[in-house]
């Protein structure tokens, strides 16, 4: 079994009425649900207003996948954990940033590079499958058409990634680099764009195959007691 957990800030859904129409169960209950319907994946959810932030050094020692979704707390994630979860990365445990994750505090310390992009709510989204021969693009179509989504524009200041397995394309005529692999250490990585909170995009199917192919695929093949360490010789 792949053991998953979904970490949700879970904050809009309880703020706006219009939010929680869309994800009643927060968008961690959404996510969870439909991993969950995988014979070879368990999932947990944590959450911001848990204790310790829903993260702990067990926790993560269980968890061969994060998932990650943040917003408008970024910055109340204590570095304690962020160091916790980096380190967990580098010894091999897969994460997955959704969204607006980019900018949280995990994918800067990970990344390196401010995570900035160009932004604006209200558009739609044409994304474009541009490595089909990537594991997280099996059975994916070469199109999704997302019918409202928020806007991410490049420039996006990442470091170069492994492969862009999705480009977005908005109606404004942006492009966006939507779904990225990296790696760190023995870690892979996932950035995967759409999922703005005010519209249904994980309750789309071929949404939820890619999320769950980047599950399958970010699930450690090597995993360590801690971080690779110099040796003396
Ligand atoms: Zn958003």
């Amino acid at each position: 079994m792949i053991r998953v957990t979904v970490w949700n800030e879970f904050v809009h859904e309880r703020e706006y009425e219009g939010i929680r129409q869309v994800y009643p169960d927060g968008i961690h209950g959404c996510i969870a649900g439909f991993l969950g319907a995988a014979s070879d994946i368990s999932v947990r959810c944590a959450t911001l207003d848990m204790p310790g932030q829903g993260i702990s050094g067990e926790i993560l020692a269980d968890t061969d996948v994060l998932i990650w979704w943040g917003h408008a707390r970024h910055e109340e994630v204590t570095d304690e954990n962020v160091r916790l979860i980096r380190d967990n990365v580098l010894s091999g445990m897969g994460l997955i940033a959704l969204h607006s994750a980019h900018f949280s505090k995990v994918m800067k310390a990970l990344l390196g590079t401010s995570m900035t992009l160009r932004w604006r709510n209200g558009d739609s989204e044409k994304l474009w499958c541009t490595a089909p021969y990537h594991p997280i693009a099996a059975g994916v179509p070469e199109c999704i058409e997302i019918p409202r989504e928020e806007m991410y524009g490049e420039f996006f200041d990442i470091p170069k990634p492994d492969d862009v397995v999705f480009t977005g394309w908005f109606k404004g005529g942006e492009v966006f680099r939507s779904g990225c692999t990296f790696t760190r250490g023995m870690g892979k990585i996932f950035y995967f764009q759409p999922g703005h909170e005010e519209y249904p995009v994980y309750h789309m199917p071929e949404i939820q195959r890619i999320i769950t192919n980047a599950v399958r695929w970010a699930a450690p093949s090597v995993r360590l007691s801690s971080p690779p360490q110099c040796t003396e010789c």
